[in-house]
């Protein structure tokens, strides 16, 4: 009875190394452990795997108006709400403040803009009020879609590469999906 207790234990302990405690979603350490694993997997087996970079809107305007504890639930809403568009073989991971990735593994470029579209669509549905993000009225996400380079090695270089569409999202004005179609780096 002991030993099961410890088992428990160890298995709470486990779940919050992974976790993020507010969301519940993986947290930024498991995800690049998991694209470090992805990025293999895609360079031997040359199966594609995409990400999915998710913003919030003006979420920085949110927490002025609502407050921080709104601003909260409305990242737990929005977390759920991404877990619910995904497969179960897709993970969803915290990468900062209100910065979600998605992980789609076996999913080529075009089919994960579909998906990321449809996330960003579904949050809009949620109807979750926000007074000051234009012309929506309600919380949106911008979105960066990259697929991950089977040629390069460096997990990083994905990352950004989603990152810099996400940052094209943002500049053509929200609420919107942006696909990173950089030619994969062959000659390293
Ligand atoms: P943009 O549309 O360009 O993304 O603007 P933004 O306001 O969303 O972006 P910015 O980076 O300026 O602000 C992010 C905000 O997210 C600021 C910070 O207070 C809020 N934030 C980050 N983490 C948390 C959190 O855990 N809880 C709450 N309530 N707010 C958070
Ligand atoms: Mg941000
Ligand atoms: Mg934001």
């Amino acid at each position: 009875k002991e030993r099961r207790q410890l088992e428990i234990t160890a298995g709470d302990l486990q779940l919050e190394a992974h976790r993020d405690p507010l969301t519940g979603s993986f947290n930024r350490r498991v995800m690049y452990t998991d694209l470090e694993e992805v990025q293999v997997s895609v360079g031997t087996t040359r199966r594609p795997a995409t990400i999915v970079m998710l913003d919030i809107d003006h979420f920085k305007t949110y927490n002025d108006i609502y407050g921080h504890t709104a601003g909260d639930q409305v990242l737990r809403m929005v977390a759920q709400r991404i877990q619910k568009e995904i497969r179960p073989a897709d993970r969803l991971y915290r990468y900062g403040g209100e910065e979600f990735l998605v992980l789609l593994p076996e999913t080529a470029l075009e089919q994960g803009e579909v998906i990321a579209t449809r996330i960003a669509r579904s949050i809009t549905t949620l109807g979750l009020p926000h007074q000051r993000n234009d012309p929506w009225g309600v919380v949106t996400v911008s979105a960066g879609v990259a697929a991950v380079d089977p040629y390069n090695p460096a997990t990083g270089l994905t990352v950004a590469a989603a990152d810099a569409a996400l940052y094209r999202s943002k500049a053509s004005g929200r609420n919107t999906v942006a696909t990173s179609h950089l030619e994969p780096i062959t000659d390293f």
